[in-house]
């Protein structure tokens, strides 16, 4: 798919590394970095990844490039991160005061939305939209000018962003990527890829076995788990999501859906759970089944294909499935009578029930909120009704055994009485057994729709110092408009960590892990009590109480 370097210069090195991840629990491998690692390998040049959360040593890594090992050394930049950046100064500082020349550069979605912040931060080189195309060609003409300025190494390459010699930033959008581009990313490469899975998942059960949990708990962790990424984008436009206008933004051309076919994904699936001994697969993108005519076939002949592959021997029976969804991914157009005159929008129950049949444990989905004023305002543009939300919620839960439900409080145009609506909606849900998920506040992400309307969203920075002492500033929230549940939600913010801990000693998880449903039911408690609503907050207590599990016989924890 992309040219090898010529055979007589020599190969590039280069080194990718992962960001330091402060809370997430279940590690699991960059599929972004091990594709690019595939992919240079394949064209003549050496890559190795350097996961700071995993791998031992990174003084001994930040040596081998200040000795001069690698050409370039890159990373995924993400907005979250900032402005923790501790272990990305430390490479950076490696790579400028390495002892050969060492190009610093950076890819992923932020690299695309908020390229002037990562330029000042000090990297030489972004990447727009998906990279390998345009850095292997990178590696092609440094390995054959070594010395060459990056605007001359770069001259005609499409879709990255550097500073000039003038300072001025110069960006250029990514040539379009076409269907076989992505079926080989995707696919191709990622058959043949061979990533350390053990690595991670040992560590995952080192990490495991220190928790305090029930041993009944700790075998439902799913240990042996791959991401695969098997479509490019979610084609909706929710008004504070930047994942899905990444790739839109990143080209001239207007982007349709590109996926890999159920036979692929099939193909996959047997691979990865022979090779590997992957027992849950999760399908990381935005939007899995991708609610077009196409999209949920393809997920039908996909469970299908499952379903005989288990049947006959091919497949692990116990093989599972993880993705997230959209609400309308669920739901169909029929007429509900005889005499209906329009036809009302239904769950589509073949597509759940068939997903479930295939070995589906889990599917979250992204409804934020179950206000139908809510559901429809600027921020969050879902096009769904409160009424679809809890059709397609309840079925799923007959259907697959651990759904979850994310919810955002502080939505900027929620009232105090929406803001209870939806914790009351929460704590029913908490309680027909999904694990609810809530954000206090909506992040104000570049790339976001809302992020370029800041007049009518006005927005919190933080501030954040470069290695080089220069001080810029990254957007942090979208506040919301209501001073009360503005109060109560940025409170709640400052506040939780603490209440956590203050919560936690009545639980069994006194350090480290705890659940994300006692998180919710925290949060829940405190919003309230800074509404002013006691009783809500009394009322969120004896459900906590009701979800922490009896100590061995009926003795509770007490609080
Ligand atoms: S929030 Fe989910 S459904 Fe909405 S645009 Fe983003 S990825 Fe798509």
């Amino acid at each position: 798919m992309y040219p090898k370097k010529d055979a007589d210069s020599p190969r590039i090195n280069v080194l990718l590394s992962y960001s330091l991840l402060s809370s997430i629990f279940n590690i699991s491998p960059h599929t972004g970095l091990e594709r690019l690692k595939a992919i240079l390998l394949e064209s003549g040049h050496y890559c190795e990844i350097y996961d700071p959360n995993v791998d031992k040593d990174p003084d001994a890594i930040l040596k081998r490039v200040k000795a001069g090992e690698f050409q370039i050394v890159g990373f995924s930049v993400a907005h979250s991160g900032v402005p923790n950046l501790d272990w990305q100064h430390k490479l950076m500082k490696a790579s400028k005061n390495s002892d050969k020349r060492c190009i610093f550069v950076g890819g992923g979605e932020q690299a695309t939305f908020n390229d002037e912040f990562w330029l000042e931060f000090g990297i030489d080189l972004l990447f727009i939209g998906f990279a390998e195309k345009m850095l292997v060609e990178f590696c092609h003409r440094l390995s054959l000018d070594p010395n060459g300025e990056i605007c001359s190494l770069v001259e005609g390459i499409n879709g990255v962003s550097y500073m000039n010699e003038s300072g001025e930033k110069i960006s250029k959008l990514r040539d379009p990527l076409t269907r076989d581009e992505f079926q080989y990313l995707s696919y191709d490469l990622i058959l043949k890829s061979d990533t350390d899975y053990h690595k991670y998942w040992n560590h995952n059960r080192q990490r495991i076995s220190d928790l305090r949990v029930s041993e009944k708990m700790r075998n439902s962790f799913v240990i042996e788990y791959t991401q695969l990424y098997t479509n490019s984008h979610c084609a909706w436009d929710c008004g504070f999501c930047s994942t899905s206008q990444y790739l839109r933004k990143t080209q001239a051309d207007n982007l349709q859906v590109l996926m890999i076919s159920a036979e692929q994904l099939y193909e996959l699936v047997e691979v990865y759970a022979s090779k590997y001994g992957t027992k849950l697969f999760s399908f990381c993108e935005d939007d899995f089944v991708i609610g077009n005519r196409v999209g949920k076939q393809r997920v039908m002949d996909f469970c299908e294909m499952v379903i005989e592959g288990k049947k006959d021997g091919r497949l692990d029976p116990d093989v599972g499935f993880y993705c997230q969804n959209r609400i309308d991914n669920f739901l169909e157009r029929k007429k509900t009578s005889e005499r209906a005159k329009i036809k009302e929008r239904v769950v589509n129950y073949e597509l759940l029930s068939k997903m479930g049949e295939a070995g589906w444990r889990c599917m979250s989905f992204g409804v934020e909120t179950l206000s139908d004023k809510l559901l429809n305002c600027k921020s969050i543009n879902k096009r769904v009704t409160s009424k679809e939300c809890r059709a397609v919620l309840d079925a799923a839960i007959k259907l697959v055994p651990a759904p979850q439900l994310n919810l955002i409080l502080g939505i900027p145009e929620s009232t105090p009485e929406d803001l209870v609506y939806d914790m009351n909606a929460g704590v029913e849900y908490l309680q027909k057994g999904y694990a609810v998920q809530t954000a206090l506040i909506l992040g104000a992400y570049p790339g976001s729709p809302i992020y370029y309307d800041e007049k009518n969203y006005p927005r919190t920075y933080k501030k954040y110092k470069t290695p080089f002492g220069k001080t810029l500033e990254i957007s942090d929230d979208i506040p919301p408009f209501d001073p009360l549940v503005r109060h109560a939600c940025m409170t709640a913010k400052e506040t939780i960590d603490s209440e956590i801990e203050k919560l936690r000693k009545f639980t069994p998880w006194k350090k480290g892990y705890f659940p994300r449903m006692m998180f919710t039911i925290i949060n829940f408690m405190v919003v309230a009590r800074e509404l002013g609503r006691s009783d809500l907050e009394q009322r969120y207590m004896e459900v906590f109480q009701e979800l922490v599990p009896k100590k061995s016989g009926s003795d509770p924890y007490r609080i």
